[in-house]
């Protein structure tokens, strides 16, 4: 879909997120030609450079984290010209002439993007800043990254600070997992099918798993990672987000509202934990050296750095139960951590097993259905179903999986989230993004959660490196007579 033309002001041009996510992101929209003649990304940051320095520096983050058959020169040579510079600190009120008269250039209807990838303490101070130059336009809008705040308060803090000079439909929390295609497919599923809609309830479905692993430790951010935690870092978003689309009632309309309603409801429907359920719902962990893909690798507090133990998990697990009746007594059963055996997201809805079977035991185990959805490493579903093992010799059945890989059914390149979630901010469509009432309601659930390990001010179990989270975490599923799905990837 095209959008207009544009300027797309990027705060925090020279970090990680910038070189590594969005200028790859912006590069390949600009070599598809989504970009219209004349759009402009002005990178600002306080580092002291000129255009051509930083296109000097853009070019090698294309060169890092771009595919090489990816990388056309003339593509390149026409995006870096497309780059300028404003050396700018936006948290404090003088300095911002060059950025005012590099906006200046374009005509005032012109859609302006403030993409804030810098630290969310500045998210504040840069918008009254960019309202106090008179740089808001009514065509302008603000992308915030994640996290919006540690906990509910100072979301709240960035959320009035930000609504106090951009209108709610200007602004863009992100949240990139909803740019994910598989994630967007999930809404495809559900109600673009006849058959998913009917089954997807209590009466068919027994418990929901929602695993993200990853097999990085904390790679050089650990400042921000202890700081965060993977509660914080992974479960009060991406992981109810996803929640959120696979529970929520049907939208009336596709419209951002109609959608976010729904998911809003969802998390409104969470049951909060109360403090003496977190210890018996709730497993943190820590990961101590060990290996991972055969490789031996450090524990935590090495890669950190710490000379003290530090309290911050780096795994998570938990029981979530929502108070709806088509959800009743159905678990989500969540985990995520760092330094796990593999780089996985994925998604079971696991069916309930047949109330009665026709069938001789000696034809073997009927094993329930499951719908597996796979976000990475490969995109797809499958659909986990009994059939009967070809050959004369009796009837022996077997559980088989009628599979789609996304890939290899469209044969085409998987754009990255941030490509999609970019392109939505120009166009000014907010519907994969959170609503203001979603992130403090997801903060609400998640607060009494970190108020209750706070309070109990224990360190988290510890896990190998390679493993996959603490035993408790196998011990809190099976204490329902329940398992981990094991067949990830
Ligand atoms: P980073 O590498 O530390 O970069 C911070 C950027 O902010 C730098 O460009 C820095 O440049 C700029 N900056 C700092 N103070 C500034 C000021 N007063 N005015 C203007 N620019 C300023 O951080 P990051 O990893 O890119 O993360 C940025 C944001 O994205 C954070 O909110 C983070 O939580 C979020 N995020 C990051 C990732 C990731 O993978 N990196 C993923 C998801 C979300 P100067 O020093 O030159 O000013």
């Amino acid at each position: 879909i095209p959008v207009d033309t544009f300027d797309c002001v990027v705060f925090g041009a020279t970090g990680d997120l910038t070189l590594r996510k969005l200028l790859p992101a912006l590069y390949h929209r600009f070599r598809d030609g989504q970009a219209p003649e004349g759009s402009r990304i002005i990178a600002a940051a306080r580092s002291e450079m000129d255009d051509s320095n930083y296109r000097t520096r853009a070019e090698a983050a294309l060169q890092r984290h771009v595919a090489k058959d990816e990388l056309d020169p003339e593509q390149v040579r026409r995006f870096l010209a497309c780059l300028h510079y404003a050396q700018v600190d936006g948290a404090a009120e003088k300095g911002w002439e060059g950025l005012l008269s590099l906006l200046a250039e374009s005509p005032p209807d012109r859609i302006r993007v403030f993409y804030l990838a810098t630290s969310p303490d500045l998210y504040g101070p840069i918008c009254r800043n960019l309202a106090a130059h008179g740089a808001i336009t009514p065509q302008s809008r603000v992308v915030l990254e994640k996290p919006i705040g540690h906990d509910l308060a100072s979301a709240r803090a960035i959320n009035d600070e930000v609504g106090s000079v951009f209108a709610e439909p200007q602004i863009f929390r992100i949240d990139h997992y909803l740019g994910k295609e598989t994630v967007q497919n999930l809404l495809a599923l559900r109600f673009a099918n006849t058959i998913f809609e009917r089954l997807w309830n209590a009466d068919v479905i027994d418990h929901v798993q929602i695993t993200v692993g990853e097999t990085v430790g904390v790679e050089g951010r650990g400042g921000y990672y202890d700081r965060s935690g993977a509660l914080r870092d992974m479960v009060q978003n991406h992981m109810l987000q996803l929640l959120c689309l696979l529970a929520m009632e049907s939208p009336v309309t596709f419209g951002a509202d109609s959608l976010r309603d729904e998911k809003l409801k969802v998390l409104r429907s969470l049951k909060p934990m109360a403090p003496h359920e977190v210890e018996q719902l709730t497993v943190r962990g820590q990961y101590i050296r060990g290996a991972v893909d055969g490789r031996p690798v450090e524990g935590y507090l090495a890669d950190l750095g710490a000379e003290e133990p530090s309290r911050t998990e780096t795994f998570v697990a938990l029981k979530a139960e929502l108070n709806s009746r088509r959800w009743a007594n159905v678990p989500f059963y969540l985990r995520t951590g760092k330094r796990l055996p593999q780089k996985v997201s994925e998604i079971v809805v696991q069916f309930r097993a047949l109330p009665f079977t026709i069938f001789p035991a000696d034809a073997g185990t009927l094993q329930p259905n499951a719908l597996i959805i796979r976000l990475q490493p490969e995109e797809g579903m499958r659909l986990e179903m009994m059939t009967k093992e070809p050959g004369p010799g009796g009837l022996h059945l077997r559980q088989t999986g009628l599979d789609i890989s996304f890939e290899k059914a469209f044969g085409t390149r998987y754009p990255d989230a941030y490509e999609r979630l970019l392109m939505d901010t120009v166009r000014g469509s907010t519907v994969l993004f959170m609503r203001r009432d979603e992130v403090e309601a997801a903060w609400g659930w998640i607060e009494p959660i970190l108020d209750a390990w706070e309070a109990k001010g224990d360190t988290p179990r510890p896990y190998s490196a390679g493993s996959w989270g603490p035993t408790a975490s196998i011990a809190l599923i099976e204490r329902d007579g329940r398992t981990w799905h094991e067949d990830l990837g």
